[in-house]
């Protein structure tokens, strides 16, 4: 061997060794230090067809997963780029070309109205979407129901019964949808409410607000160009599921001593949130056997969907203003490197950070080898100085808040009248729910 290929291959191992360093030390964190700092928007002004990207994101995203959306605008059509953590299954390409259908029609025949065609497309949306806006409905009850004496949870209330005495069904998840779009466009300036539940109310509001918000876009006369030719392009998910990593005592050790070690965990003991994610994240999903020590550890890793974008981007070198449309807010290894991706000239704009570091987060791989290399060696020294904080000088409280964050949805349109026609025809599609016991209105 060439002494240039002896080289190359020692760094070649360097890499692959600095990396496994990287993803071993996101267990950790994830474990001790997982959220690490509170929730934030990024106040950009966002162009229509922004907007447009975080309406698709919105609609786009199934039970648990997190999709990324940009949305190029050429002169007479229109690229979208898609991303999401994990496979694309045929009922998703399905249900992306349905919709693709549905507003390529409305905006051919704008501005004469297609209300059937319209229907079909709040339908499509209301049955595909139904799961995870359940789950946020969930978290949304429980927060009525915890602070049920409120102020503003009885203003919400008030709120809610009126409107619901105005609606045929208050069962309807997307009339409750509705409801809350409504609701929240009146109250989200107000200071005494508590974030946690205006973010939830704004969560359950986005699904009317972004079938309102697509279906504006298509029927505007002005973007006829946009819809006519839409090419979508859809990125494969980047999975590892058998990575190797260092146990958690090997990082820990990195630290600390032996004497600490003891110390430090007798004090994560006694920290039952900690105890839950460690639980979580070194247990072997195969074997269900914990992975605390041992040179065997293994983690399934795989690229989030805004970093999957935002490779196109790099490979590319484009250096514009980029938008990335995420249905859920970025994690804190994802602002991390878009963080250094902005020191290197891209102008990168994301709706938001919710600053939770989770274990399981992938490396792009981008074309240009020393960009990787000196983005891992940033996220590394990052990660380094918050592991070494907490883990010597062990917080006191490890509370971590909860997931916060959605795209900030607001279509212009006040009326949003017709869609609850719509919602009432697939009433029988759709899991009723109830958000609260109805009661007389105060009005
Ligand atoms: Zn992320």
């Amino acid at each position: 061997m060439s002494l240039e290929k002896e080289k190359e291959l020692k760094e070649c191992i360097k890499e692959k060794e600095r990396e496994k360093e990287l993803y071993s030390k996101e267990c950790v964190a994830e474990c001790i230090n997982f959220a690490v700092g509170t929730a934030s928007a990024e106040n950009t002004y966002l162009a229509t067809h922004e907007r447009f990207a975080c309406y698709l994101a919105t609609i786009l995203a199934r039970d648990k997963e997190v999709v990324a959306v940009r949305l190029k605008v050429l002169p007479n059509s229109c690229d979208i780029y898609l991303s999401k953590n994990f496979h694309w299954l045929d009922k998703d390409v399905k249900y992306i070309n349905e919709i693709q259908n549905y507003l390529k029609d409305i905006s051919k025949s704008a501005p004469t109205i297609l209300k059937g065609t319209e229907s079909a497309f709040t339908k499509a949306v209301m049955l595909y979407c139904s799961a995870k806006l359940e789950s946020r409905l969930e978290k949304l009850k429980k927060d009525i129901e915890i602070s049920n004496n409120s102020e503003y949870v009885n203003s919400f209330i008030d709120f809610f019964s009126t409107k619901v005495n105005d609606i045929n069904d208050g069962e309807n998840m997307y009339t409750i949808s509705q409801i809350c779009m409504e609701y929240y466009k009146k109250i989200k300036d107000k200071s005494n409410i508590s974030s946690k539940f205006l973010g939830h109310i704004k969560k359950v509001g986005s699904y009317v607000g972004s079938m309102l918000g697509i279906i504006e876009c298509a029927r505007n006369i002005q973007y006829k160009p946009l819809f006519s030719i839409i090419r979508v392009f859809k990125r494969n998910p980047d999975i590892i599921n058998n990575q190797s990593i260092y146990s958690w005592k090997n990082i820990i050790k990195r630290f600390i001593d032996e004497n600490n070690y003891k110390c430090f965990m007798d004090r994560c003991s006694k920290k039952p949130k900690v105890m839950e994610r460690w639980r979580k994240v070194y247990t072997n999903i195969g074997t269900q056997q914990q992975q605390l020590d041992g040179n065997d550890v293994k983690q399934c890793i795989y690229l989030h969907a805004e970093m999957n974008i935002l490779a196109l981007i790099i490979d590319d070198k484009i250096k514009s203003r980029e938008f990335i449309a995420v249905s859920k807010r970025c994690c804190y290894l994802c602002e991390l490197y878009i963080d250094f991706a902005r020191r290197h000239g891209y102008n990168i704009i994301v709706s938001g950070n919710h600053k939770k570091i989770y274990s399981g987060w992938k490396l792009l791989n981008v074309k240009d080898n020393t960009f990787k290399i000196e983005a891992l060696r940033y996220i590394l020294e990052n990660l380094d100085r918050i592991l070494e904080n907490k883990i010597k000088y062990y917080a006191k409280s490890l509370q971590a808040d909860s997931d916060n964050g959605e795209n900030n949805l607001d279509p212009k349109n006040s009326d949003s009248g017709y869609l609850g026609k719509y919602f009432n025809q697939y009433n029988e599609y759709v899991n009723k729910f109830t958000l609260v016991e109805k009661r007389v209105s105060r009005k």
